[in-house]
């Protein structure tokens, strides 16, 4: 994989591009590749982006949302755009196998594939261009980033700075995790700058949902948190009949698995859903204890040392076994 910088003198004549999300995008998937949407069609490229799969409701106030193309409602418009890509950027995953059933055509594309990303252990030879950086916040700060170094930065207007704020503030948990660097900070000051209201954007994304959302997250907490104290370990499992029952739509899930963290002493809290179409899992954790290397040991998964996600293939409560046995384990690292 060649450095990103590389690239830079082939955005100097207009092509024809295609921005590629993970699945079941978040805020900073759908915001990194908005902002970098925004910024190619100003520098006058043909620029269509795509999501394997659908979204939350609550991201599709992001300027642009409504151009993306939902992978699995409209295969044929997306496979068009990636058999006429020149070049195919791939942001906020790392492995192929994240953009679900985009994975094969983008693997047989012809295009030029660019890697920009945040997550560790990256399949750097599925790509020609890119760059991996594990200490990065999010993939919003890599493409202000990359603005910047590109010398663009007089491309950054309020639309663009909202994108990318979402993305970073999600991805720190509202600048609080380590991640948050002073260089994140000056990010920030920097898309200030352009006049963006920060706080519409907390408001779109934390008091943006419906009654049922809440519902679920009390019943969840209450009837199916597991607490382990001995191993500071929590489980929350979640069977398809609840999401059904609670009308849970994509996204209403996303932040259960940080509540457990709340609790004193524990240091390690998974989410494991019955999604129907597949188990799914998520893993937090505070400190010095690896999720990456414990989701890809056993879930199918990665991510980042302190969030992770995978999935399963077995019943939810085999899963859910399956991750009791694996704190016995790791009894040492959870101590
Ligand atoms: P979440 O629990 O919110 O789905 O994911 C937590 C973090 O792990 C996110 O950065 C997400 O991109 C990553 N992640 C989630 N599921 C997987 C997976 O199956 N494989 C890999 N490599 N990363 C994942
Ligand atoms: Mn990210």
């Amino acid at each position: 994989m060649q450095q990103i910088t590389d690239l830079f003198p082939l955005l100097n004549v207009p092509k024809t591009v295609v921005i590629v999300m993970h699945q079941k995008p978040d805020a900073d998937a759908m915001g990194s590749s908005l902002g970098l949407y925004h910024v190619l069609t100003a520098l006058g490229h043909s620029v269509t982006v795509i999501s394997p799969t659908n979204w939350a409701d609550w991201l599709k106030w992001i300027k642009g949302a409504d151009k993306v193309v939902d992978y699995e409602l409209n295969g044929a418009k997306a496979n068009d755009a990636l058999a006429k890509a020149e070049l195919i950027f791939c942001l906020d995953f790392n492995t192929l196998s994240r953009a679900r059933k985009m994975a094969e055509p983008i693997a047989r594309s012809s295009a030029i594939r660019i890697l920009i990303d945040h997550h560790q252990q990256p399949q750097e030879e599925m790509f020609t261009y890119g760059i991996s950086d594990t200490s990065k916040s999010s993939t919003s700060e890599m493409i202000f980033d990359f603005i910047i170094a590109s010398g663009n930065g007089d491309k950054i207007h309020l639309a663009i700075a909202e994108c990318l704020y979402a993305g970073v503030m999600t991805d720190t948990g509202s600048f609080r995790f380590s991640s948050t660097t002073a260089s994140v900070h000056r990010m920030v000051a920097c898309l200030k700058d352009t006049g963006f209201d920060h706080a519409r954007v907390h408001e779109k994304l934390f008091d943006n949902f419906l009654e049922n959302r809440l519902r679920f997250t009390g019943h969840a907490l209450l009837n199916c948190m597991e607490i382990f104290y001995e191993y500071n370990s929590a489980l929350i499992c979640i069977p398809w009949k609840d999401l059904v029952k609670f009308q849970i739509r994509t996204g209403d899930s996303e932040g259960l698995v940080n509540y457990p963290l709340t609790i004193q002493g524990i240091k390690f809290s998974a989410l494991i859903i019955d999604r129907d179409e597949e188990i799914k899992c998520s893993f937090r954790s505070k400190g010095g204890f690896d999720v990456n290397s414990y989701a890809r040991q056993y879930f199918e998964g990665g991510g980042h040392f302190n969030a992770a996600g995978g999935r399963s293939s077995d019943t939810l409560e085999k899963a859910a076994q399956k991750f009791r046995a694996s704190l016995k384990e790791n009894a040492l690292q959870l101590q």
